[in-house]
């Protein structure tokens, strides 16, 4: 019979878990029901007792790695933590969340215990056994993948499970102790881009994309890109959307063209870009052609704004399209919010 374990770790502030840890929980819930197989929760942080609250209502053994030492992420700590925990659970499958802080360690723990990891898994399935499934080749081929090495690592990716949110209770939590190595690394802090200036926001639920139409001439002869900016960072302001754009508008930057100054390749949607999940989408400005659009495979509500009646969205790609002019349309739907939020 399989062990489940469910590897987690609290989030910036401390003391709850992670989203996407909570998603990892919901997923080992899940499959620990349809194989009637024992779960373990692992938890990682500098104080567990409230994140083990948090999972009273699942049931399962929690086992802990707590204290200063791993409040912050740092390989060589985390790396040591999530291997004491394998070892205490004698788990088989070990589901974790694809966090930015346990992708690195993921592959290098399954490594000293001897096991096999996949990554990048977007769902499980299967009553009798594991089955995984992940998608390949810019997500066109879609696979289920089986394995037979145990114990066998599985890191989801974040936003393919909904979160676990159960009742708080009293729980019982098994502290594990860790040997870690002689300390290299020291955290002294973070420094990050304030929070607006940051376009790419996976949690968001929406997706706006800017097309090269932003900085094409306009019906009167003459390029508006510093207006095309303020609208677009208005609407990312009054929204919280996440920012994507097509291959053309990115790739000005090299071209000697009018550029979008807040835009990189890193916002790139597509076949050679990336492939977000989001509820809803939001294209401007942009033709819809299919290496673009390939990469909105997992957006749910399509929308687009377009001059041109005949482009990619409107034959079949979007679920609605208004053809109009983006200008207007965004300036008029910035207006609106403001007036709505006042
Ligand atoms: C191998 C390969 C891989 C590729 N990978 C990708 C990829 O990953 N991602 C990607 O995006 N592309 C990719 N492409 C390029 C893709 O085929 C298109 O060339 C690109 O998506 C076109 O970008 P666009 O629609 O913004 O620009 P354009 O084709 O120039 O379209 C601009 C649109 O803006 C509209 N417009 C102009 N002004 C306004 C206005 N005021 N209001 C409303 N609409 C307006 C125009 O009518 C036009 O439809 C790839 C191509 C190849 C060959």
């Amino acid at each position: 019979m399989e062990t489940i374990l469910v590897l987690t770790h609290v989030d910036e502030n401390g003391a709850a878990l992670s989203k996407t840890s909570l998603e990892a929980v919901a997923a080992g819930v899940d499959l620990a029901a349809r194989l009637s197989a024992p779960l373990t929760i692992g938890i990682v942080g500098a104080d567990a007792a409230a994140a083990a609250a948090s999972l009273a209502s699942t049931g399962a053994r929690l086992l802990a790695v707590a204290g200063e030492t791993f409040a912050q992420p740092r390989y060589a700590t985390d790396a040591a933590a999530c291997e004491a925990l394998c070892r205490a659970a004698q788990a088989t499958i070990v589901l974790a969340p694809g966090s930015a802080r346990f992708a690195r360690i993921a592959a290098g723990v399954a490594h000293r215990l001897g096991g096999f990891i996949d990554t990048h898994i977007t769902a499980i399935a299967g009553t009798d056994s594991v089955e995984a499934t992940r998608w390949f080749y810019r997500q066109r081929v879609e696979a289920v993948l089986s394995r037979d090495a145990r114990p066998w690592f599985l890191l989801l990716d974040s936003g393919t499970n909904t979160a676990f949110a159960g009742e708080s209770g009293a729980a019982q939590v098994e502290q594990v102790a860790v040997e870690l190595p002689a300390p290299r690394t020291t955290v002294s802090g973070i420094c990050a881009p304030m929070l607006d200036a940051q376009t790419i926001r996976p949690d968001a639920r929406m997706l706006f994309v800017t097309g090269a139409g932003w900085t094409k001439k306009q019906p009167d002869g003459q390029i508006h890109a510093v207006e095309a900016g303020d609208l677009i960072l208005g609407f990312l302001r009054q929204t919280g959307a996440s920012l994507g754009s097509s291959k053309s508008l990115v790739d000005q930057r090299g071209e000697d063209q009018p550029v979008l100054p807040f835009l990189t390749h890193m916002n790139q949607i597509g076949q050679t870009g990336a492939t977000p999940r989001h509820a809803k989408g939001l294209s401007t400005c942009c033709h819809g052609e299919e290496p673009h659009v390939v990469g909105w495979r997992f957006i749910g509500d399509r929308r687009a704004v377009s001059l041109d009646p005949n482009c990619g969205w409107t034959r079949g790609k979007a679920d609605v399209v208004y053809i109009a002019d983006a200008f207007a349309v965004m300036a008029k739907l910035n207006a609106l919010l403001e007036a709505n939020k006042a």
